[in-house]
């Protein structure tokens, strides 16, 4: 159980941490990077377990001394929401851990979902000093594996701190959506004394973090962890309840609300429009992962709903979704599976450490390649994908090279099950159902960037509804936005003061 990176012996560390305070930067700069250890590749393609091991405390603090504690904090801006990274660093490499989540929380209230799903290689740690001392952003100090062990450690050692909540003022919120947008303006609403309560249309909160990212990458009983902090905070949850159906967004003022946070998500699955879509074994990605996380399909016949298993599938597209779904797909069992995107490698938008993972157990990445139909045999099942090499063309509007298909080039796979993981669009439902809001023509809600708030007054919204398919912290970090404004909106109100609009 570990993988095949060489670490220092337990005595270097311990000796690295005692000289911590004689290092000049050079020789910090130097330090060898502490990698992690990892379930093995045969092992875990035959369970659902979370893949990298945490580090071990010492661990952690060897490698917090690679920090150079840069002046001008290259990694603080490349953080979303701006986690004092040097400064937590300091309090790990000296042992207190305590302190370090303390300052880690005054920015980022969810350490342990973000210190393990955040794209880092294209955040905090991209800037990483020591990352162009070693010339490769491998050697990034290990951010977000630092933070996750900080909150794992955290919890498990009991005493997990909640942030103050706010002497009651009386105002009611309701947040549409239980993802980590509408969690993160719950909690933060509280905190100003807010009454917040969150209408969720599944039966759990979490969002994407629950019913799309998979148990292996992030086990769901931390995320069920931080929604019960929220409840201890107060913050309230009506899980079966879709707004716009059960219920509109007007009757929720009509029964009293104040203000309405927004954050559906981009759950409207894409799909490619190539004949044979609609044959049997063809899923959307969403369908497949929230069969197999949310619903518990890996266990069926124990839990009632089943997904199809079988020996060769197709996923189609390069992001986190189709690793996800890729690398789901055979620890369902299958035997085969085929990644199949229309651009090359460097053009993926997936995590490194997903797309690194997802090679070492066995997903054949068919690079260049552009599905192009989806073949049946006669009793209307998926039988093979039919594909369409491709080369790199001139960049298009985001700089990113064109595929241009190549005449004459094509070639069967043959699967028995595609799953499409090409993208996903704002739910249209909220919009649909509500006066006053208007959106993009890609369908996402106009909010006034300072303060979230739509073209409605007092309704609110952030997150993938407003960004699109965007990432776990920029949902958050909208999400604290939005109650920042929504708390002065109120306050104002109160006040018998023009509301900021
Ligand atoms: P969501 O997480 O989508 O939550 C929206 C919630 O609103 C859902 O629970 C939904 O059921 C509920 N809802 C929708 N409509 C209604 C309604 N009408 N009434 C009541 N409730 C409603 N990002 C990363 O940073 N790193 C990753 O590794 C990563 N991997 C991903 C893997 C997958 C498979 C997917 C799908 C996304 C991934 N993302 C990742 C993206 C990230 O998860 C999203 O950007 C983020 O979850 C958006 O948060 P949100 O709160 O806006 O929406
Ligand atoms: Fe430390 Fe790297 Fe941030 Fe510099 S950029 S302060 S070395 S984590």
């Amino acid at each position: 159980m570990s993988n095949t990176r060489v670490n220092p012996s337990a005595e270097e560390l311990a000796a690295r941490v005692e000289r911590r305070g004689e290092f000049k930067n050079k020789e910090r700069g130097q330090l060898p990077k502490i990698f992690w250890a990892e379930q093995e590749p045969g092992e875990r393609v035959g369970n659902i377990r979370e893949v990298p091991f945490a580090y071990t405390p010492m661990q952690a603090r060897a490698e917090a001394v690679r920090c150079l504690s840069c002046k001008n904090e290259p990694c603080v801006s490349g953080c979303p929401v701006g986690v004092d990274v040097p400064a937590f660093l300091k309090l790990v490499a000296d042992g207190d851990f305590r302190g370090a989540i303390r300052r880690i929380k005054e920015t980022n209230l969810l350490p342990a979902i973000c210190g393990r799903v955040c794209p880092q290689e294209s955040q905090c740690q991209e800037n990483c000093m020591v990352a162009k001392v070693h010339k490769d952003l491998g050697f990034a100090v290990s951010v977000g594996k630092i933070e996750a062990f900080l909150a794992d450690w955290e919890r498990e050692e009991g005493g997990v701190e909640l942030p103050p909540v706010g002497a009651e003022t009386g105002r009611r919120v309701a947040v549409i959506g239980a993802g980590p947008s509408g969690l993160a303006c719950a909690g933060d609403l509280r905190r100003f004394g807010h009454e917040a309560v969150v209408f969720e249309a599944f039966h759990k909160a979490g969002g994407v973090l629950v019913y799309g990212i998979p148990e292996f990458r992030l086990p769901k009983d931390i995320v069920q962890a931080e929604v019960d902090n929220l409840e201890r905070m107060g913050v309230r949850f009506e899980f079966d309840t879709i707004v716009g159906q059960t219920f509109t967004l007007d009757e929720l003022f009509e029964e009293g609300f104040d203000a309405v946070y927004v954050a559906t998500g981009a759950g409207l699955p894409y799909f490619v429009n190539i004949p044979g879509e609609d044959a049997n074994g063809v899923y959307s990605a969403n369908e497949y992962l929230t069969r197999a996380n949310l619903m518990g399909a890996y266990r069926f016949p124990e839990e009632d709903t089943p997904v199809l298993r079988r020996d060769d599938v197709a996923v189609l597209g390069g992001g986190n979704v189709a690793m996800d779904a890729a690398r789901t797909a055979l620890r369902l069992g299958a035997k085969r599976v085929y990644l199949v995107y229309r651009r090359s490698r460097e053009e993926m938008p997936a995590r490194l450490e997903e797309v690194h993972h997802a090679e070492e157990e066995g997903v054949e990445f068919r690079m260049l390649s552009a599905p192009v139909e989806i073949l049946t045999g006669s009793d209307g099942w998926v039988r093979a994908l039919r594909v369409q090499r491709c080369e790199l063309g001139e960049p298009d509007e985001k700089g990113r090279r064109r595929p241009m298909p190549i005449e004459g080039a094509y070639e069967e796979l043959p699967v028995q099950i595609v799953i499409e993981a090409i993208g996903n669009g704002p739910n249209p439902l909220i919009p649909k159902t509500t006066r006053g809001l208007t959106t993009t023509r890609h369908g996402t809600l106009v909010v006034e960037e300072a303060t979230m708030m739509t073209t409605r007054k007092g309704v609110f919204a952030g997150g993938d509804i407003v960004a699109g398919a965007s990432t776990v912290i920029l949902a958050m970090g909208h999400g604290r936005k939005a109650a920042g404004a929504i708390d002065a909106y109120l306050k104002a109100e109160a006040a018998g003061l023009p509301k900021p609009v």
